[in-house]
């Protein structure tokens, strides 16, 4: 049903966007004729923001402040991704959704599908959290940037290396800062973490699966609660944007603290000028605190 109704939305979408919109000038601003490009995941936004900077008319189709996992899309989303020049996501199951409408772009060679930058483990698109993944993404995007909109390569160009100049120092201070720690696991509400745990070498256990609103089975909760003791764990994160129920009865039957950990799949609107790098070394703030790291 659910593909049906997409299917359904898009073909209206995609009716309205050739018969009306092009005569549609919504506040009777001059047009912009910038680059347009509209992503699906924050990642994809800050990469875009970053590297284009003011010289592109960015759109980021998943609200700001939205769980990502859980959105669809309405026609006016749709009509904004025909429209515009190129079409970013990551074609797994944090914008699945995203798929239909990536063919039909696809067709006029103005996608660009994320997920090819990276294998898939076990299942997780939060591939972005591995640094090797986010910069071939920014590489790709910087890439198909300078194709589309050559006036302005020289620009994407310096910005791609200024770009990524803070992402190998992000890097750095992740491997040194959590190089040497008392405790290597977490316990995360969303199973967001797997690329993160295994570029800087600690263990992840998750309540719930890929999707944050999954729940978990009294089995799984058990094994919670044995694994704290196990493991002298401290901390159980949670992500900002889905439901906390479960974690709070985690924290209490266990005793460990709560903190938020965001994997970044969408923020809220406040953290935008905060920007992804400095929001990952917040990140990295808060797992030194959680694994006792020197
Ligand atoms: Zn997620």
């Amino acid at each position: 049903m659910k593909n049906i109704s997409i299917i359904f939305s898009l073909l209206i979408a995609v009716i309205i966007a050739i018969f009306v919109f092009p005569f549609y000038n919504p506040n009777g601003q001059i047009t912009d004729n910038r680059l347009s490009v509209a992503v699906t995941i924050y990642p994809t936004y800050d990469i875009v923001k970053n590297i284009g900077g003011d010289k592109i008319n960015l759109n980021q189709i998943i609200p700001f402040g939205q769980e990502p996992h859980s959105f669809e899309p309405t026609p006016r989303d749709i009509i904004n991704i025909s429209n515009s020049k190129l079409f970013i996501y990551t074609g797994l199951a944090v914008d699945s959704w995203a798929i239909d409408l990536g063919d039909i772009a696809k067709k006029r060679k103005k996608f660009i599908k994320l997920s090819e930058v990276s294998e898939i483990v076990k299942n997780d698109p939060h591939f972005w959290l591995d640094i090797d993944n986010f910069k071939k993404m920014a590489n790709l995007i910087a890439n198909r940037l300078i194709k589309l909109d050559s006036n302005n390569e020289i620009s994407y160009q310096e910005n791609l290396s200024i770009y990524l100049a803070k992402l190998e120092k992000l890097d750095s201070a992740y491997k040194e800062q959590l190089g040497n720690c008392e405790i290597h696991s977490v316990i995360v509400n969303h199973n967001a973490f797997q690329y993160l745990a295994r570029r800087y070498d600690f263990k992840t256990f998750p309540i719930m699966g890929i999707s944050p609103d999954d729940k978990p089975s009294a089995k799984v909760l058990a094994e919670i609660v044995d694994l704290v003791k196990e493991r002298n764990i401290s901390t159980l994160f949670f992500e900002e944007l889905a439901s906390s129920r479960v974690i709070e009865t985690v924290a209490k039957e266990t005793g460990i603290q709560i903190d938020s950990l965001s994997p970044f799949g969408n923020i809220p609107q406040n953290e935008i000028q905060t920007g992804y790098i400095n929001l990952m070394y917040q990140n990295l703030e808060k797992l030194k605190k959680a694994m006792s790291c020197q």
